[in-house]
């Protein structure tokens, strides 16, 4: 098996690095033709306008969108995600080249700004290892998206609730928590996964738990389990 990670920006050497714990070799991806010769990708987190812009350099956006198209398992981390989804929203979006695929709104930066990064205890039973063992998952936020709309084909994964101490970049949802204390807490979708695509709007990368990373690989060994592509498989009759 061979996994690619896209090695543009950010933290692909941190995604090469778990794969590796896990006793399989990641491949870096810079070119089109690269990823001919990998079995899945991993769009890892760093500064999506910045990966966009290198990707539209490097020609990379059809290869990637085809890449998706095939029914091939990709997984995006943080700004990985916002590339995937097929519209982004928030501060500083808009204009940036996204891959698309990942029937979601997602809006960037939604926690705030660096400063506001944070780690949260998350509660994820897809990765728990048998029915009724362990499903939290401690994930670190940096500037993190969060997807604030999401198709009937997305599956959440985990979500997280929204509180004035928590979201910080939505001013509305603050003020109608204070004018309203008596409403049930919001929460938005911080991990999801739609046929062949992963998306996580924190970085499992960064720690040294690498369940998402063997979730990940599950896709790519048993393609078609509980995943089908979302556009369409190539080799579907
Ligand atoms: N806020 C970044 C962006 O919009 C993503 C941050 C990250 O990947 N840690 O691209």
């Amino acid at each position: 098996m061979s996994v690619g990670v896209l090695a543009l920006q950010g933290s692909f050497h941190e995604h090469l690095a778990a794969l590796r714990r896990l006793g399989v070799k990641g491949v870096e991806i810079r070119k089109p033709e690269q990823l001919e010769h990998v079995n899945a990708l991993i769009i890892p987190g760093g500064e999506s306008t910045t990966m966009a812009k290198l990707a539209e350099y490097h020609n990379l956006f059809p290869a990637l969108r085809n890449f998706i198209q095939m029914g091939k398992p990709v997984w995006g981390t943080c700004a990985g995600l916002i590339f995937l989804a097929n519209k982004a929203v928030g501060q500083k979006a808009g204009g940036q080249g996204l891959v698309g695929g990942l029937d979601c709104t997602v809006h960037r930066n939604f926690f705030g700004s660096q400063l506001q990064s944070f780690e949260a205890e998350l509660s994820v039973p897809e990765l728990a290892e048998k029915e009724g063992g362990a499903s939290s998952f401690r994930g670190i936020f940096i500037r993190a998206p969060a997807i604030v709309e999401a198709g009937p084909s997305v599956q959440v994964l985990a979500d997280y609730p929204i509180s004035p101490t928590n979201s910080r970049d939505s001013e509305s949802i603050h003020r109608e928590n204070e004018e309203d204390k008596t409403q049930p807490e919001e929460k938005v979708i911080v991990a999801v996964k739609q046929g062949n695509i992963l998306g996580t709007a924190f970085h499992p990368e960064l720690t040294a738990d690498t369940r998402w990373h063997s979730y990940f690989l599950k896709m790519v060994k048993e393609p078609g389990a509980e995943c089908s592509s979302s556009e369409g498989n190539l080799d579907a009759p």
